[in-house]
């Protein structure tokens, strides 16, 4: 396998918004994930000398997809996203579900469906990198709300990604880990693991830098929405924290 690189755009908006690129290194190509907006990721590009090639959508929230109308004024290009979502992201034009294959070089990316926050929702899953890009389902200490879905697909969308290698790193849409932390240590004062890591994520935040990404190791031993043992003990924990 040839070498690839991961950067992260900060989006600095109310949502704190990530963009995660994917740069396979000997050409500079690179995937755009969840584009919020555009000027960013044109900027970051021009800067790195990166060259946009395909866009990965995760599902159809605007603050995923906002950045994709510009970024295709400028180039053409793939844009891979949920087929159950493609009514929602005209824009779309190859469309996912657990059966495709998507390719970047010499990468195979499997798709897992994670219906819940919305119904279409999907994860990019990379094995050789170690990589799960998973949008709005998996949080740092935390999980998307429940806005679609039942919360029986979101326990279960959990599941899977908790069954994935346990040295998958994480990569999240979004900077929650700090309130998250603050949450999960309230249903889990007594969890060391996780008391251990609300400390490091704190001072991280203070020093304004990124908590992300995330391994299915370090979710499994601090994060509640995973470690709930059943769909009604996930749906306690949820509306607790919806109104946290
Ligand atoms: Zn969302």
């Amino acid at each position: 396998m040839t070498a690839y690189k991961i950067h992260v755009i900060d989006v600095k908006n109310d949502l704190k918004n990530y963009i995660w690129l994917i740069e396979h290194t000997a050409s500079h190509e690179v995937v755009i994930i969840d584009p919020t907006e555009a000027q960013l990721v044109l900027d970051y590009c021009a800067a790195h000398q990166l060259i946009p090639s395909q866009i990965w959508l995760t599902h159809w929230h605007k603050d995923h997809i906002g950045g994709i109308p510009a970024l295709l004024a400028t180039k053409e290009m793939p844009v891979y996203g949920p087929r159950a979502e493609l009514s929602k992201i005209p824009m779309i034009t190859l469309p996912l579900d657990q059966h495709s294959k998507v390719e970047f070089h010499d990468l195979d990316i499997e798709i897992i469906e994670v219906p819940g926050h919305t119904l279409g929702h999907i994860v990019y899953y990379i094995e050789d990198l170690d990589a799960a890009f998973v949008g709005d389902t998996l949080f740092a200490m935390g999980c998307g709300r429940v806005f679609e879905g039942s919360y029986e697909q979101m326990f279960h969308s959990l599941q899977r990604l908790a069954a994935l290698p346990i040295q998958t790193k994480v990569y999240c849409t979004h900077e929650y880990t700090l309130a998250n932390a603050k949450f999960a240590l309230s249903v889990e004062p007594e969890n060391v693991a996780l008391q251990q890591r609300a400390d490091h994520v704190e001072h991280l935040r203070y020093l304004d830098q990124i908590t992300l990404p995330s391994s299915i190791e370090l979710e499994l031993a601090t994060n509640p929405f995973l470690r709930a043992e059943s769909v009604d003990a996930f749906r306690h924990l949820r509306k607790l924290k919806d109104t946290f």
